[in-house]
């Protein structure tokens, strides 16, 4: 079959860095990887084009690229799951990384972020004799964690990232949570405060899925993120606007059988914290000029009586 694609090039010697469109034209198998797609592009018809491929089975994750829009490692996708009739595959360098030439990142940004939460174990004793031996289901607990392949393919697509680099970023909580897991690391509460307190920490992940939905190996990073919050509040943590924000939520819910954004909004910020309410009173009078502002009181649901056997259904089963 043929297949069309469009490549975004990029030259860092032509004055200062030079990026454009390339598109190239390839007769592949219909069994081919978008991998095997470029490599023809490179070996036969343009060798300058500058791409990063090793194992070619999808294990040691030097392959990640944005393809129509989504991180991907292209030795994993097949070119008709995205072009079943020919039509042209969009190729990028993943997002949020560094862009070396054409479709080359550097992991500097990725590693700094897996730096961050000290990604090794810190026991608080070495055996005299033997190993450290844990059970078979705290080990199993982490194959989750432990399959990350370092890709990058998450934190390309992370949508808070774009706009804010200092946030710790999913692959880097993802090897948080496995340290906080593991019996044997001695430093489980440091570093749940840590995340909790720091700026970029965990309360700053917006939920929207995206690193679930692009890591090419089932971690679901976005997943450990909540677990990550869980365990926070448990060990004490609760003095975040994240956690005031859960909590009134949680509340509201309960007790109306459904949201109350006004009270959602302040207790958030905080009820004593003047300057952060002060941040609040544009957006309360915008709203309030569009007919968009919720009601100060807020009115229960019809069926919030519903809503409340469902919380104790499920409050009752936890315990
Ligand atoms: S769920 Fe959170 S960590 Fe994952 S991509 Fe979205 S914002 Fe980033
Ligand atoms: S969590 Fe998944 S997407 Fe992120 S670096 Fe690891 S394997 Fe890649």
């Amino acid at each position: 079959m043929q297949v069309g694609l469009k490549v975004k090039r990029f030259d860092p010697t032509d004055s200062g860095g030079k990026t454009w469109w390339q598109e190239y034209e390839v007769d592949v198998h219909p069994d081919s990887t978008v991998l095997d797609a470029l490599i023809q592009v490179r070996e036969h018809v343009d060798g300058t084009l500058a791409m990063r491929c090793a194992c070619r089975a999808s294990i040691c994750g030097s392959c990640g690229m944005k393809v129509n829009g989504n991180a991907k490692l292209v030795c994993k996708t097949r070119v008709v799951s995205l072009s079943p009739n020919g039509e042209q595959l969009i190729i990028e360098p993943m997002g949020n990384h560094h862009v070396v030439r054409d479709l080359v990142i550097t992991l500097d940004t990725f590693f700094d972020q897996i730096n961050r939460v000290e990604p090794y174990l810190q026991p608080s004793f070495v055996p005299e004799h033997g190993e450290y031996v844990v059970s078979n289901e705290s080990m199993e607990n982490l194959l989750k964690s432990m399959n990350c392949i370092m890709c990058g393919c998450c934190v390309s697509d992370c949508t808070v990232l774009e706009v804010d680099s200092n946030f710790i970023g999913p692959a880097a909580f993802a090897k948080a949570w496995r340290f906080t897991e593991d019996p044997r690391d001695s430093k489980r509460d440091e570093r749940l405060k840590a995340l909790n307190d720091e700026d970029g920490g965990i309360w700053d992940c917006t939920r929207c899925l995206k690193c679930v939905e692009v890591c090419p190996k089932g971690v679901d990073p976005m997943d450990l993120i909540m677990e990550l919050r869980e365990s926070a509040i448990e060990a004490g943590n609760t003095n975040t606007h994240g956690y005031h924000h859960t909590e009134s939520f949680y509340k509201s819910v309960k007790k109306n059988g459904r949201l109350d954004e006004t009270r959602l909004a302040i207790d958030s910020a905080g009820w004593t914290n003047i300057p952060r309410l002060l941040d609040l009173a544009p957006i309360g009078l915008a709203a309030m000029r569009r007919g968009k502002l919720p009601p100060l009181i807020p009115h229960k649901s019809e069926d919030h009586k519903k809503v409340r056997e469902l919380y104790d259904s499920v409050e009752g089963e936890s315990k």
